[in-house]
């Protein structure tokens, strides 16, 4: 069976290190390892206006920031296929028939959507495409019959609930559809990278973001502004690592060859992480060290945004060729679907024939 990747961000606003710790940085990893039969990566824009139904503008605009961040992190359109969700419509038709076999209980019980719900304050009126987004995410995986997909630790429960479809689809209609695996970052840090305001996650929706395209400025005045130990009061203090986000950072970011470069006083992080615990580390010296981290991961992809930046139409060449291929994977899959769910009243010859015979 084909190796299929399909994954994407929705066009809320710049992408973020958490997006790439958490899922851009290993799609450009699995791309570049040649191991899978095709890549897809979607904008999600049709998602991103379920919940900014008000603001299209800002998800329009968004569109090609996210676009710039994909091929500035390292995204290759010669080998991904970069596409808008909205212009393959064949997703909103697959989503409104996978939404007969959803129950509104489940949907209410997904742990994320609750969390966003509370989170943008929708309790008392969540619009109904927002609340039934996992269904649409259920669609555009299976449209590409992906068999994997990359992503942070917040999309399990969509995941699993695409996972259900796909079974009372097949159960229901026959084996039509294909299984997905969600392929979670190894790293515990990078599962669901904090805000630099220590809040549970970096969220363009929250404002507590480092996003890939800052300047080195901003990068190193946010590291400098963020959230630590609050127990570790004075440099000779003992200091807490556990749930402390400059070390979480760390933990996703650093590599050995930064010590060697920037700190070479360390062995590597765990050394420092005892130093810090003993007490006698000032946060400071960390800071610095974290952006030196930073900056090194994060010089490269600014320097081809901006190359990026001079080839706009290009861009937009990019998106209208993945859309365009996009399109024609989908309306496939699309094909098959109506095939077992036994809509495809003009595809069938044997059906008009039967028909005949009935009334004969
Ligand atoms: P929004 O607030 O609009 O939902 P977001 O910042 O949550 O935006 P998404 O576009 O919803 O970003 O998520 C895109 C991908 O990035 C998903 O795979 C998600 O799991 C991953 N991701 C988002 N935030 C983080 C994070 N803080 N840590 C790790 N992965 C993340
Ligand atoms: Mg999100």
């Amino acid at each position: 069976m084909s190796k299929i990747i399909l994954t994407g961000d929705r066009p809320t606003g710049r992408l973020h290190v958490g997006h790439y710790v958490g899922s851009l940085r290993r799609r450009v990893e699995l791309q570049n390892s040649g191991e899978y039969d095709k890549i897809f990566i979607m904008i999600a824009d049709a998602q991103a206006l379920t919940d900014n139904a008000d603001q299209p503008e800002k998800v329009r605009q968004n569109i090609m920031e996210v676009a710039l961040d994909y091929l500035s992190a390292g995204l290759d359109p010669e080998k991904s296929t970069i596409f808008i969700q909205s212009v393959v419509s064949e997703l909103t038709e697959l989503t409104f028939y996978y939404s007969n076999l959803v129950t509104v209980s489940r949907l209410q019980r997904n742990p994320t959507v609750k969390a966003e719900i509370q989170m943008r304050n929708f309790e008392a009126s969540i619009p109904v495409g927002f609340f039934t987004y996992p269904i649409s995410q259920a669609a555009d995986i299976t449209a590409f019959k992906a068999t994997t997909v990359p992503v942070g630790e917040d999309q399990m429960p969509m995941l699993e609930q695409c996972r259900e479809i796909v079974h009372k689809f097949n159960t229901v209609y026959g084996e039509t559809l294909v299984m997905p695996d969600i392929l979670l970052p190894d790293n515990k840090a990078c599962l669901r990278l904090p805000g630099i305001d220590g809040k549970a996650k970096m969220s363009k929706s929250l404002g507590n973001c480092i996003y890939l395209s800052d300047t080195e400025q901003d990068v190193r005045k946010k590291v400098m502004s963020m959230f630590t130990d609050p127990g570790h009061l004075r440099v000779e203090d003992p200091g807490k690592t556990e749930g402390n986000p400059v070390f979480i950072y760390l933990e996703a970011f650093s590599r050995p060859e930064h010590f060697a470069q920037f700190w070479p006083d360390y062995a590597g992080l765990d050394e420092l992480k005892a130093h810090y615990e003993r007490g006698g580390l000032g946060d400071v010296k960390v800071k610095k060290f974290l952006n030196k981290v930073l900056q090194a991961e994060l010089a490269p992809i600014r320097q081809r945004r901006k190359e990026w930046e001079k080839r706009i139409p290009d861009v937009y060449e990019i998106l209208r060729e993945g859309s365009r291929e996009a399109c024609a994977v989908a309306a496939d899959t699309l094909k098959e679907v109506k095939a077992a769910m036994r809509i495809n009243y003009f595809d069938d010859d044997a059906m008009i024939r039967e028909q005949e015979e009935k009334y004969r």
